[in-house]
């Protein structure tokens, strides 16, 4: 694969491919978040209106995440949804990189007021913002294509590398590949559809997002049994400084 404008997601008669679960995966999609930051942050800087510079000062430091996914899902009919997309959590990011990250379905889609996903997941975003966090973007997407298409998502594939950097109190800037909890949320309403989701950890490999069914009991919020920690210690980060203090 190569970086840039020739990934995206088209809609094919393919059928749906095993999840690759490789390492080449994580590194590819893990260049291509790289890619668009870079891309962004230089976009973004000749721009002298205030969203673009603040924009540009997140895409810098904390507070912008580039999520790339490679997707393989059925969308019923014999077609299939098939290749990598970004999602950037900016608006005006992805204004500055003229659609090299997905539009991410509708306005309604990402405020809430539209279901995404499938009839099974019965699942609309939570009204406060996260539907146009990164990952939920690409899915948003999908979920567009599938019903442009006149199907719905159903089974196969998503491996997701999350490049989230956040501040630390201290002033530093870390870097994780976790959803947030409700990025989180999204994804085990995406397995109702029969997707699996994998997501690249902290060594670079593609972990299962849900491997023992235990999404459900993250709503109980038992800190001793949550399920979003225990992700979180699969992909091997540290519950502060994510994959690092970069
Ligand atoms: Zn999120």
């Amino acid at each position: 694969m190569t970086t840039g404008n020739s990934a995206a997601m088209t809609v094919s008669v393919a059928g749906v491919a095993p999840p690759d679960l490789s390492s080449t995966v994580c590194q590819e999609l893990d260049a291509k978040n790289k890619d668009e930051r870079k891309k962004a942050i230089k976009e973004l800087k000749p721009q002298a209106d205030r969203k673009s510079q603040r924009a540009h000062t997140q895409a810098k430091g904390a507070g912008m995440t580039f999520s790339s996914a490679k997707v393989s899902v059925g969308i019923g009919g014999g077609s299939s949804i098939q290749g990598v997309a970004t999602g950037c959590s900016s608006g005006k990011a992805r204004e500055a990189l003229s659609g090299s990250t997905v539009k991410g379905g509708t306005s309604e889609m990402q405020t809430g007021k539209e279901k995404v996903l499938c009839e099974q997941a019965n699942y609309t975003h939570s009204g406060g913002g996260s539907g146009s966090h990164g990952e939920a973007k690409v899915l948003n997407e999908m979920s567009q294509m599938a019903k442009d298409a006149g199907g719905s998502l159903q089974g196969g594939s998503v491996v997701f590398n999350v490049d989230w950097r956040y501040s630390r109190p201290d002033g530093g800037v870390c870097e994780s590949g976790m959803p947030c909890r409700l990025c989180y949320r999204m994804m085990c309403a995406a397995q109702k559809c029969g997707i699996k989701i994998s997501l690249c950890d902290a060594s670079g490999k593609p972990q299962p997002f849900d491997p023992d069914d235990e999404c459900d009991k993250e709503k109980a919020m038992d800190p001793s049994d949550d399920p979003y920690l225990k992700l979180d210690k699969r992909m091997g980060e540290d519950p502060l400084l994510g994959r690092g203090v970069l």
